[in-house]
């Protein structure tokens, strides 16, 4: 009896905490990823215009944000979701511990369920519902949506709504929660003061622009700090949404690292963000005929601190604006994929290594 009641008890722990026990196993196994010398790893996938990073923490712990496009072309050699795969396995991790899906647009979800067939995923984190249903646009995020809710239901992984003010459960970084769901914090971080924050001198000169009522308003947005390093990630939260984190005052202070909002869209990434922020380096997850403006172009090389814009690809648009070619993974030509690479000491010197050059450029701590 009593021993019936031990393994019963011991079955319940297990249906109950099935994304747990992959969690364990898979720990082992992320193992050697970790970093010895303290380093956190970000890896900046190459998928066309969408966003893919990858964070690697001294833990070995990882955290994805976003999956890329789907490939229905080639469903059993998917191009984006082999990309982050391959990525991972360069990273050295053989599991993604966090998913967080910034919204449902294609360039962010669409890869998932490609990606979930070739890598085990440990726990998602999303804003909520899907709330974009009209339209073309609407239709396609409804479709990729549905998708990302089959995967869900058929996977033990956990899964995690999170809010503005949300701090995520991850030990290696710390992760605020500043955007989501088209809403943003209400109050500063207590750490924005500290960082820079307060009343903002570029809200005056900043454009005011409608918001788009579509899932880019309802990106979820993330402070990550590790160390003294501050990395500023709101996936394609819009100008309109952006106005609400910084004006009047600047609720989330500067940053060293900016990940460009929106591929670099003129959507997004507004003078009163940007110059508030300040980033001491840039970098942008554009393809070469989508985001890259121009004008972001301008306002980022405009800002104070800024010591390098980097690109994922050669902005190919109209009256292109581009960084250095030492600073462009992808040239104009054969694609082939390459990545950028951050490496954030704990002492707060940054370090970006370009794939395509083997180069790595260091930028010392402030
Ligand atoms: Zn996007």
């Amino acid at each position: 009896m009593r021993m019936g009641k031990l393994w019963s008890a011991g079955l319940a722990v297990l249906l109950a905490v099935g994304g747990s026990a992959w969690a364990q196993s898979g720990a082992t196994k992320t193992a050697a990823a970790k970093s010895g010398n303290g380093e956190l790893q970000v890896y900046f996938v190459d998928v066309e215009g969408g966003q893919s990073t990858l964070f690697v923490m001294p833990t070995g712990e990882s955290l994805l944000v976003d999956t890329g496009n789907p490939d229905p072309r080639n469903p059993s050699a998917p191009r984006d979701a082999g990309r982050i795969a391959a990525m991972a396995k360069i990273a050295g991790v053989t599991r993604i511990d966090n998913l967080v899906i910034t919204h449902y647009h294609t360039d962010h979800v669409g890869g998932l369920p490609q990606l979930a067939a070739l890598i085990p995923v440990g726990r998602f984190i999303d804003h909520g519902v899907n709330r974009q249903t009209e339209g073309a646009e609407g239709k396609a995020t409804v479709a990729v949506y549905d998708a990302y809710q089959k995967v869900l239901a058929d996977s033990h992984a956990d899964h995690l709504t999170v809010k503005p003010g949300d701090v995520l459960p991850v030990k290696g970084m710390h992760v605020e929660v500043v955007s989501g769901d088209g809403e943003v914090i209400g109050q500063p971080l207590k750490s924005a003061l500290a960082a820079g924050g307060g009343p903002n001198a570029a809200c005056a000169n900043s454009p005011v622009k409608e918001a788009e009522n579509s899932e880019n308003d309802r990106s979820l947005g993330m402070v990550i700090t590790f160390g003294k390093t501050r990395i500023l990630d709101l996936g394609d939260l819009t100008w309109a949404k952006e106005r609400g984190l910084m004006c009047p005052v600047n609720k989330i202070g500067k940053f060293d690292v900016y990940i460009v909002s929106h591929h670099g869209l003129d959507r997004s990434g507004s003078p009163a963000l940007v110059d508030a922020i300040a980033p001491r380096v840039a970098i942008m997850d554009n393809g070469p005929h989508k985001g890259g403006a121009p004008s972001t172009y301008v306002t980022i090389e405009g800002t104070s601190r800024l010591k390098d814009l980097w690109q994922l690809h050669t902005a190919e648009v109209p009256d292109a604006k581009n960084a250095a070619d030492s600073r462009i993974a992808n040239l104009p030509g054969p694609d082939a994929a390459n990545y950028l690479k951050l490496t954030v000491r704990m002492d707060g010197t940054l370090a970006v290594t370009n794939s395509r050059t083997g180069e790595t450029v260091e930028y010392p701590a402030k």
